[in-house]
């Protein structure tokens, strides 16, 4: 059950001495209370009270890990509803089914695409996570097979084994032992056996009930059954469904404190039309799922499905950025040309990525725009000229080129004869407005 902000303040240290960046203890309780303060942030918290409020402020949906190793996935952990509140935690993790009944070649195909699923998007890298073994056949055999040959060929990645046969569970899971895996198919029918099958290879489940009451007592049954690693499947037929069902199960987790619903969720996205599957999947992306299970892995549908989970689940409150350096693009010379932009992510991966096209090797002056792009930050006050002649005079550039010319960003041309001024000695060149057109700049000055 939560407690009231009054009920946690009564446990607090009573001080207001602001270590934790709250002017009280009160409105600190209040924030705890509201789950947008987590209770580490009070240094001088008592044991006892700790005791107390760790589970008032634990998160409401169950922290969940999918495989081991570098390749492992995190699961659960929200706190909001909206990602405006505070910022969604653990982004879906997305796996391709894999059918035992699939041809070897198809299935082989399948297994190397995962494999080579990841890109690298504005520094982070993104993939595939997982791989669902389905036992479409219902033949325990034929899923043992398919999963040894899973273990085999990608080792790393994380398994999730589908069947509601327990023999069938026992023969694929023990290719998985201990390496974080998934038994999803646990009904009210076969609990106990699959359970044991779980316990037995250390895998957490996946539950699936018609119906979010039928589900919460699953989940309560699994739980006397001595498992609390749980995801849930509420057997959302259509993106209609998902949104709806989704949606209840994070309201009655986070709202009403509902532990029985506090896991994360597990959507089957599978559609044999590809389009029609992406765009489910960017439902269950954009509405609460944390694993999406899809038929097919394709370059297009990664890179749609990659981008959305990748914005949806960055910190809105924390713009990605760059640390501020001169960043060297090529082997660089004295000679080489010198351009300045900020330390937004996205402005630094695509200015780079358009320096590198240019094959013109540049000294790339990133500037600490608390990450902001160059428009945003030069109406924020952050990109003036001042700044702009400090950070280079300190940045030492002067002493490692031969030359002294900046290129400005075309969209702040209107700074180039005050940085001028600033920067004695120092000719300021006004380059292009997009990025797209820096590769025909570098190579018109090169030639
Ligand atoms: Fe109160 Fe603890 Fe915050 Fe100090 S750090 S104001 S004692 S809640």
């Amino acid at each position: 059950m939560a407690l009231s902000g009054v009920e946690i303040f009564k446990l607090l240290p009573k001080t207001n001495c602001k270590k934790c960046g709250h002017p009280t203890c009160l409105a600190f309780a209040m924030k705890l209370a509201q789950r947008q303060a987590t209770l580490d942030a009070c240094p001088d918290v008592s044991e006892e009270a700790k005791q107390v409020l760790g589970e008032a402020s634990a998160p409401p949906i169950r922290p969940i890990t999918l495989g081991s190793g570098d390749l492992a996935v995190k699961m659960g952990e929200e706190t909001v509803l909206f990602r405006h509140e505070k910022k969604f935690v653990n982004p879906s993790a997305i796996a391709v089914a894999i059918k035992d009944t699939e041809a070897d070649d198809a299935a082989d195909a399948k297994i190397d695409a995962v494999n080579s699923s990841e890109i690298d998007r504005v520094g982070q890298k993104l993939r595939v996570d997982a791989i669902a073994i389905m036992n479409e056949s219902g033949d325990a055999s034929k899923l043992e097979a398919l999963a040894q040959k899973v273990a085999q060929k990608a080792p790393n990645v994380a398994a999730i084994v589908c069947t509601e046969n327990a023999d069938a569970a026992e023969a694929a899971l023990k290719n998985f032992s201990g390496k974080g895996a998934l038994l999803y198919g646990v009904t009210d029918a076969n609990a106990e056996a699959m359970v044991n099958v779980a316990k037995a290879h250390k895998a957490s489940v996946g539950v699936k009930a018609d119906g979010l009451d039928a589900l919460s007592a699953l989940t309560e049954k699994v739980k006397g059954l001595g498992i609390d690693d749980m995801v849930i499947d509420p057997q959302s037929k259509t993106a209609k469904d998902m949104i709806e069902n989704n949606t209840l199960i994070r309201r009655a987790a986070i709202k009403k404190s509902f532990k029985p619903l506090g896991f994360p969720v597990i959507n089957f996205a599978t559609r044999d039309d590809s389009m029609l599957e992406t765009l489910v999947a960017s439902v269950g992306i954009c509405k609460f799922a944390s694993i999406i299970v899809i038929n097919s892995v394709e370059k297009w549908k990664n890179l749609a499905l990659f981008t959305l989970r990748q914005n949806i689940y960055t910190d809105p409150q924390v713009p990605m950025q760059v640390e501020q350096k001169i960043y060297e693009v090529g082997d660089v010379t004295a000679d080489s040309p010198l351009l300045i932009t900020t330390n937004f992510s996205l402005t630094y991966f695509i200015v780079s990525g358009e320096v590198e096209n240019s094959r013109v090797p540049t000294h790339l002056a990133v500037m600490d725009c608390e990450g902001l792009s160059v428009l945003t930050a030069w109406a924020a006050g952050k990109f003036t000229a001042g700044k702009i002649a400090e950070f280079i005079k300190e940045s030492g550039i002067a002493d490692k080129v031969s030359h002294k010319e900046l290129i400005l960003p075309g969209y702040v041309a209107i700074l180039s004869g005050a940085i001028e001024e600033k920067l004695e000695g120092w000719k300021i060149t006004v380059g292009p407005r997009e990025a797209n057109a820096l590769p025909a700049f570098l190579k018109s000055r090169a030639a």
